[in-house]
């Protein structure tokens, strides 16, 4: 038997679009995914607090906020399987989905696997992640422990103009650290960068590790033009070095951009009928989990108006 509709992914994106289906009475199915995307739950369940989620003015931690959503999910009817998808056919009525133990098919289908942010490959990465080195300056740089403190971003795109900038409200200085002598970033955001007093850029520089005791204190660097390493004091890194869209068991089978993102038409709607996306596996702009709900639910309105479209 056909499902009606399967959500895949259980980040804000996919478990509101749930809910949504789920109070309409569609009986959805979420594959919550297991290990291609980080972790099910989305890149929340590796953020500490969140601060700028509208209702939680005391902050609420991104493992219980995930939590919280899939309760509500589930308390209207969402059923949960904690498998990742691998492989899919979309040419077929219904469509095709495949786990690593079952086969699915299914009248429609709602995309919400989100984007992983890129990692450097420092040796003590584990050691500081979430304890002062964070892929996200907008959800994380506000907090207490960044606060008047020397912070870094890495990368040379939009992103990392972005998050230095939004940096310098909190930080004393950031210190932008860039591996080329130029950025990608387009020329308006290069220029309100180099227009700040408050951020110094280190150009041709890579960093080699992260130091600090509990904590992140410092950053190890080596210019690429003079070979010269240095120890620098920073109390925060932020990573700006691009993010994946976990698109690759589509490809091939609906319309994706030249980086993997699924490129939505008007709404919701990909360019396979009753195929759906939302959040960030279609978003490289905005990338917050209140944005992420928001076309999360726009998803869900458009499934189900599409399902009753269909069906009458
Ligand atoms: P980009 O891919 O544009 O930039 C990534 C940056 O990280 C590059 O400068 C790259 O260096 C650097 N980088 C990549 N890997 C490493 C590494 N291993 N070590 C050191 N540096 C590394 O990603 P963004 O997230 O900045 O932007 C993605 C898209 O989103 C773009 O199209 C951008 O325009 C858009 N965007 C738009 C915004 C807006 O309009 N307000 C805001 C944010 C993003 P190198 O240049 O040497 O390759």
């Amino acid at each position: 038997m056909a499902e009606k509709v399967i959500i895949i992914g259980s980040g804000p994106a996919g478990l509101t679009a749930a809910i949504y289906l789920a109070r309409a009475s569609l009986n959805p199915l979420c594959i919550e995914g297991f290990i291609s995307g980080g972790v099910a739950g989305g890149q929340l369940m590796i953020t500490t607090e969140i601060e700028n989620f509208p209702g939680f003015p005391e902050a609420i931690s991104g493992p219980e906020l995930m939590e919280r959503m899939k309760n509500q999910a589930m308390k209207f009817g969402t059923r949960f399987v904690s498998e990742d998808v691998i492989e899919c056919d979309l040419s077929k009525d219904p469509f095709l989905l495949r786990t690593a133990s079952s086969t699915f098919q299914t009248e429609t289908v709602i995309v919400a696997t989100g984007a992983t942010a890129k990692r450097l490959n420092l040796p003590s990465h584990e050691k500081f992640w979430n304890r002062g080195i964070s892929a996200c300056a907008v959800c994380d740089g506000g907090l207490p422990i960044f606060r008047n403190q020397v912070l870094a971003v890495v990368g040379g795109g939009d992103t990392a103009m972005e998050e230095s900038l939004y940096l310098t409200h909190f930080a004393s200085k950031v210190i932008l650290i860039h591996r080329r002598d130029e950025f990608r970033a387009s020329k308006a955001m290069q220029k309100k960068v180099l227009n700040n007093p408050k951020i110094k850029i280190l150009y041709n520089t890579i960093i080699e590790d992260a130091i600090g005791d509990k904590s992140l204190s410092g950053l190890k660097i080596k210019n690429l033009k003079s070979g010269e390493t240095k120890e620098i004091e920073v109390k925060g890194l932020f990573y700006a070095i691009g993010h994946k869209p976990n698109t690759d068991f589509l490809k091939g089978q609906i319309e994706i951009d030249d980086e993997g993102y699924i490129i939505t038409k008007g709404r919701t709607m990909t360019s396979v009928e009753g195929v759906f996306a939302c959040g960030d596996v279609q978003d490289k702009i905005y990338r917050q989990a209140v944005t992420a709900a928001g076309s999360g639910c726009m998803a869900g309105v458009d499934c189900e108006r599409y399902l009753s479209g269909k069906n009458s």
